[in-house]
Parts: C-alpha cells; structure tokens; sequence
C-alpha cells in the first residue's frame, strides 16, 4: 500500500518540471496542421460574382448529406455568376458535415474550400445550418486562409 502510494506520488514528482503539453486556450493557441480542414469559403470574386453555379456536384459528393442547394436561373436584369445559373439557397448542415473535404475536391468552378477557421460552438443548434449569408467570403480572404490555393486555379480564364 504505503509501495504504491510512493510511486504514485514519484510519477507525479516528475513531471512536476515537464513543460506542459496543453496551451492556454483561448490566449494561447497550437499551430494547425498545414491542411486542417476548417469551416466552408463559398468564394464571391473580386468582381463580386458569385463562384458556384449551383451545380450541386458537391451535395452528390457529401457522404453526410450536408448540403442543400437551391439553383435557379440567371436573367439579365439579375446575374449572381458567371455560368448559366446560380445557388439560389445553399446550406451546409455544419452538424452533419465531417469535414472530409470532398464538396471541394468536387467542385468544378473552385466555388468551395474548407477554410482554417474552427470555432464554431454554440448553444443553439439553429445556429449550425450555414447559409450563404456565413458562407461566402471574399477571394482575398479565401486565399489568406488558404494560401496553398494557386491563383491559375481559382481564376477564372
Ligand atoms: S466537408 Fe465533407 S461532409 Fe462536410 S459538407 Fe463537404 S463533403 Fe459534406
Ligand atoms: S459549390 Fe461548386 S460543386 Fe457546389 S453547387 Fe457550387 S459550383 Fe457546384
């Protein structure tokens, strides 16, 4: 007994002086992996086009079912993109989402990306179904989350 309280009490003792392996979030924060996979970027261009065309390739490619999408048609007295059409609604379902990145990999307009931004916690569950309102961001802001991302890719020609 008094064996066991002893060791118990030697393994504490050496670790007295490790330095910790947690950080002090929120003040402190760990780098993240190079390809973390964080919340969406629906990429608006610097011309204030709109990148999806309401495809719905990326909602076939959810393993979760995460996204729905709403398309409708483009009129000249109303143009959101630059193809034929645009996603009127688009939602991702950010409690179902896995993160797995395929709606990107999908994507033939590079309209998607995972971004880095993770904090994404609330009380309310209503919160977690994201619109375009809290999906689309700017290209200047895609590519400072995501500076991997070469610019041949995400313009257009
Ligand atoms: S990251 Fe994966 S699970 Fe999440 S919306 Fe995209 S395809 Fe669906
Ligand atoms: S994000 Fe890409 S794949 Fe999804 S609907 Fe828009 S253009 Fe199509």
């Amino acid at each position: 007994m008094v064996i066991e309280l002893l060791q118990g009490l030697w393994t504490t003792f050496k670790h007295i002086f490790k330095k910790p392996v947690t950080v002090s979030y929120p003040e402190e924060r760990v780098p993240l992996a190079p390809r973390y996979r964080g919340r969406h970027i629906l990429v608006v261009d610097e011309d204030g086009m709109e990148r999806c065309v309401g495809c719905e390739l990326c909602a076939v490619a959810c393993p979760a079912d995460a996204i729905y999408i709403e398309p409708a048609e483009n009129t000249p007295e109303e143009r959101r993109s630059h193809g034929e059409r645009y996603a009127k609604v688009y939602k991702i379902h950010m409690l179902r989402c896995i993160f797995c990145g395929y709606c990107e990999e999908a994507c033939p307009e590079d309209a998607i990306f995972m971004g880095k931004e993770y904090e994404l916690a609330s009380y309310d569950r209503s919160d977690f179904i994201y619109g375009k309102e809290k999906l689309m961001m700017s290209l200047r802001e895609a590519l400072r989350q995501r500076p991997d991302i070469s610019l041949e890719k995400i313009h257009r020609d």
